[in-house]
């Protein structure tokens, strides 16, 4: 809905006269409503750690002489623990990269170094689920960009193509030099391929939005915030990339982050400024 503000009413020419100052006020109110929503759920998803936390520790403490059950209840206190240390940490570098405007601290990256270390950011949830992430496609590609964001980009790709997979999967991370259909500037493609569960096409126009989930109680027992994919969109778009997906609900999805390519490096390039 418009929002339009009365500014003044004085006209200069006279009292037969009346002047209207509108100010277009929609934008403003947009951001706020936005804004409101963002706290609201922020507060909504740290209860549910913090209530769960609470529970437990009473929980602990009337099964005191029951040292099996002590046990239980402490590993699902560091789990709520865990998943708001993470749910912070993704609140924090989701405002810092909406906050910023391009790449703070730029370095030459290799591609093969980037995919590598992501993969091995899941191994652990790969190993647990019984499931393969296998990297194929171009080598030797680079790109410019901050090492740990493009990182954590990958990484929350590949998580998701893991946790919304059957167990015992194979997930595709392949990498491709692809050329930007509009500028025709050299680019580079990580696609990150699974055969889950898919998505289907209401819910793939709001993936990217911030704590939106498609089937929230699955999200959650697969350890998901709901920010994963907005991090990976800000992460793209801040390094003049973009991320696309193609999904069929049952049938599997591809996650594509472009991102610009780096021109090759040359003898002239000192190895010290590629950094792995
Ligand atoms: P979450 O922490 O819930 O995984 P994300 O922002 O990473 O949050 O993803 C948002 C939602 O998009 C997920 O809850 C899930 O429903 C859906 N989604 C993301 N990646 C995939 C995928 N590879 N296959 C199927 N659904 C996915």
């Amino acid at each position: 809905r418009p929002s339009l503000v009365v500014l003044a009413r004085v006209c200069p020419l006279g009292p037969d006269h009346v002047l209207l100052l509108l100010e277009d006020r929609t934008d403003a109110r947009r951001v706020e409503a936005v804004r409101r929503d963002f706290v609201a759920n922020v507060s909504h998803e740290l209860k549910t750690p913090v209530g769960a936390l609470s529970l437990l520790s009473e929980a602990v403490e009337d099964a005191a002489d029951d040292p099996d059950a002590v046990r239980h209840f402490s590993q699902r206190m560091r789990r709520e623990s865990r998943r708001l240390t993470q749910l912070v940490q993704e609140i924090i570098d989701l405002s810092r990269l909406q906050a910023a405007e391009g790449v703070v601290q730029p370095a030459l990256l290799p591609v093969d170094a980037l995919v590598a270390e992501a993969v091995d950011r899941v191994s652990s949830v790969a190993q647990q689920r019984e499931s393969e992430v296998v990297v194929a496609g171009e080598r030797g590609l680079q790109v410019v960009g901050d090492r740990e964001l493009l990182i954590t980009a990958v990484r929350n790709l590949v998580h998701n193509a893991l946790a919304y997979s059957p167990e015992g999967s194979r997930v595709v991370v392949e990498v491709r030099r692809a050329t930007e259909s509009q500028t025709r500037e050299r680019a580079v493609d990580i696609a990150v391929s699974d055969r889950g569960v898919g998505i289907g096409p209401a819910d793939l126009e709001r993936i990217f939005e911030r704590f939106y989930r498609v089937d929230p109680a699955r999200s959650r027992s697969t350890g998901g915030t709901g920010l994963g994919l907005s991090i990976v969109k800000h992460v793209a778009s801040n390094h003049g990339g973009d991320v696309r997906v193609w999904s069929v609900e049952g049938e599997g999805s591809t996650f594509t982050f472009r991102l610009p390519e780096a021109a090759a490096a040359t003898g002239s390039t000192p190895a010290a400024s590629v950094t792995t």
